[in-house]
């Protein structure tokens, strides 16, 4: 409906549509609806198809994730946004009697320890019993109920993962533990990883308990700790997917947008504002143009920095400084019965000091439902990122036998799979380095400026789902905002 007072459309262009665009574009939609003023969401996807990272196939009775095979429900704007499209029926948890995995140690798979989180034990005893740590690295590991705690404030000085592992609990404890499990989530080096954007928890235990281990054990005992409240490490009745696959969120979303707003293998090359008009430009690569009242960009950090440029070179440079790795996964089904290997749990983690050129390993059969076929077993192998850049270099083939030389030693599988899937993700999961929330800051304070321009993606506040619906929404909803104020 049109107000008489401002009959003009404003138009938006959201541009990228992985889950940050869609969500941006689902947000925008649901607003304009219950609003006097026309709204004219836009977006435009350089691919062609909508979903970015988020890619599901079926091959057979096998479901295949390419990217995301969950997400976490403690951030609650996933599993809000699945509730809002009408797929709260469909969400699934993972299978309740197997949530452990395993960590390579020494070419064997070990339990992780239960209660191990990320980089601490709360419970004791099965930490101690497994062979994960050497007695030194117990030792050393437990003079963090002694060392004094570093001075500094929460919001102080950041400081990488590694350097807080080692500081604390040892060296061994990140080489074979907080790596694996740390790198497992954000595919990332911890020697350059900001503790304070990616696992603040921590900092705060140190600064209220001094020791870990001490701040550990007690919110064990604490019925609301911040190990019911806080994502991190598998803590996997924490993990959500949906029956069909992660791509039916994608579906949902794509559905909920009028089809004429959605325009594929339109990549953008060039952003413009024009000053007397206020509009903002798009140039896309096939020729087209479009002018915006507002633009949200939810892109990778870097391709919005390249956009931004010539706008605003400042912004851009912050922009072009968040970096990020590329990684890849390889499916592979099989029958059960050719896995000679006693499959327990959800997979393993890979260490760096193991040499291997895998990062971890899930067992998608046994992680959620109806992955397989009756019989069938489905790995889902993950390789690259920040510790292992060249591996992305292989072609299909060789990175299938690849990960089929570290299957026959660690599995004992040495039969063929029934069927491979390869997906290939180049730089896409953003690194959060040693300073990044100061770099955020510094980021939305450049955007000030333009208040018509909002940045969404997973470069800024999180690089799950929840955290990028999040962002998306919120850039949204102020597009949202300011239009009512302007108009
Ligand atoms: C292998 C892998 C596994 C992961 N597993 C999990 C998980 O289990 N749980 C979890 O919560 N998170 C996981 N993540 C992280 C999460 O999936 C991503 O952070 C999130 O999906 C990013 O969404 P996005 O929309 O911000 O970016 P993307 O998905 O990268 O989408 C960006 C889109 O922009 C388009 N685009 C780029 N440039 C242009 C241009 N110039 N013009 C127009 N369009 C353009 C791209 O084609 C793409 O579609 C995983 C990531 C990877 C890579």
């Amino acid at each position: 409906m049109q107000n008489l007072k401002n009959p003009r459309v404003y138009r938006v262009a959201v541009v990228g549509g992985g889950i940050s665009g869609l969500a941006a574009t689902n947000r925008l939609l649901e607003r304009a609806k219950g609003s006097q003023q026309a709204f004219d969401v836009q977006l435009f996807e350089a691919d062609s198809r909508v979903g970015g990272t988020i890619h599901t196939v079926k091959d057979g009775d096998f479901l295949l994730e390419g990217g995301p095979d969950s997400f976490i429900s403690e951030k609650p704007w996933a599993v809000a946004l699945c509730k809002r499209l009408g797929l709260e029926s469909r969400l699934i948890g993972t299978q309740e009697s197997l949530r452990h995995s395993s960590i390579v140690h020494q070419g064997k798979l070990q339990p992780i320890p239960k209660g191990f989180y990320l980089m601490a034990p709360s419970e004791f005893m099965s930490f101690f019993r497994s062979p994960i740590l050497s007695w030194s690295g117990k030792l050393r590991m437990a003079a963090d109920l002694v060392i004094p705690k570093k001075n500094q404030t929460i919001k102080g000085i950041d400081e990488s993962v590694a350097s807080f592992v080692c500081r604390r609990l040892g060296k061994q404890t990140l080489d074979r533990l907080a790596q694996p499990l740390i790198g497992g989530i954000y595919t990332s080096d911890p020697k350059k990883l900001s503790l304070q954007a990616t696992f603040p928890k921590f900092l705060e235990m140190e600064q209220q308990h001094r020791s870990l281990l001490i701040a550990m054990w007690k919110s064990r005992k604490k019925e609301s700790s911040f190990l019911d409240t806080r994502p991190a490490g598998p803590r996997y009745g924490l993990f959500l997917s949906l029956d069909g696959g992660m791509e039916l969120l994608v579906d949902a979303l794509r559905k909920r947008i009028p089809s004429k707003s959605i325009h594929l293998d339109r990549q953008l090359v060039s952003l413009e504002r024009n000053n007397i008009s206020k509009q903002w430009m798009l140039q896309f690569q096939n020729g087209e143009s479009f002018e915006a009242d507002a633009v949200c960009l939810a892109l990778p950090a870097y391709q919005s920095g390249n956009l931004l440029k010539n706008i605003n070179p400042n912004l851009a440079k912050n922009l072009l400084k968040i970096e990020y790795t590329s990684t890849a996964t390889v499916n592979l089904g099989y029958s059960v019965k050719d896995i000679p290997a006693p499959l327990n749990g959800f997979g393993f983690l890979v260490p760096e000091i193991e040499n291997r050129p895998l990062l971890a390993c899930s067992f998608s059969h046994l992680k959620f439902d109806s992955r397989a076929p009756k019989s069938g077993a489905l790995l889902r192998i993950f390789l690259g990122g920040a510790l292992q850049p060249a591996i992305l270099d292989y072609d299909d083939r060789e990175l299938i036998n690849l990960v089929r030389i570290h299957l026959r030693e660690l599995l004992e599988i040495s039969r063929e799979p029934r069927m491979s899937w390869v997906e290939r993700h180049p730089n896409a999961m953003a690194q959060y380095r040693v300073g990044h929330l100061d770099l955020v800051k510094e980021i939305d304070a450049g955007l000030s400026k333009w208040p018509h321009l909002k940045l969404a993606g997973n470069g800024f506040q999180g690089v799950g789902i929840p955290d990028c619906i999040h962002r998306a929404e919120g850039c949204a909803d102020e597009i949202f905002k300011q239009n009512l104020n302007s108009s």
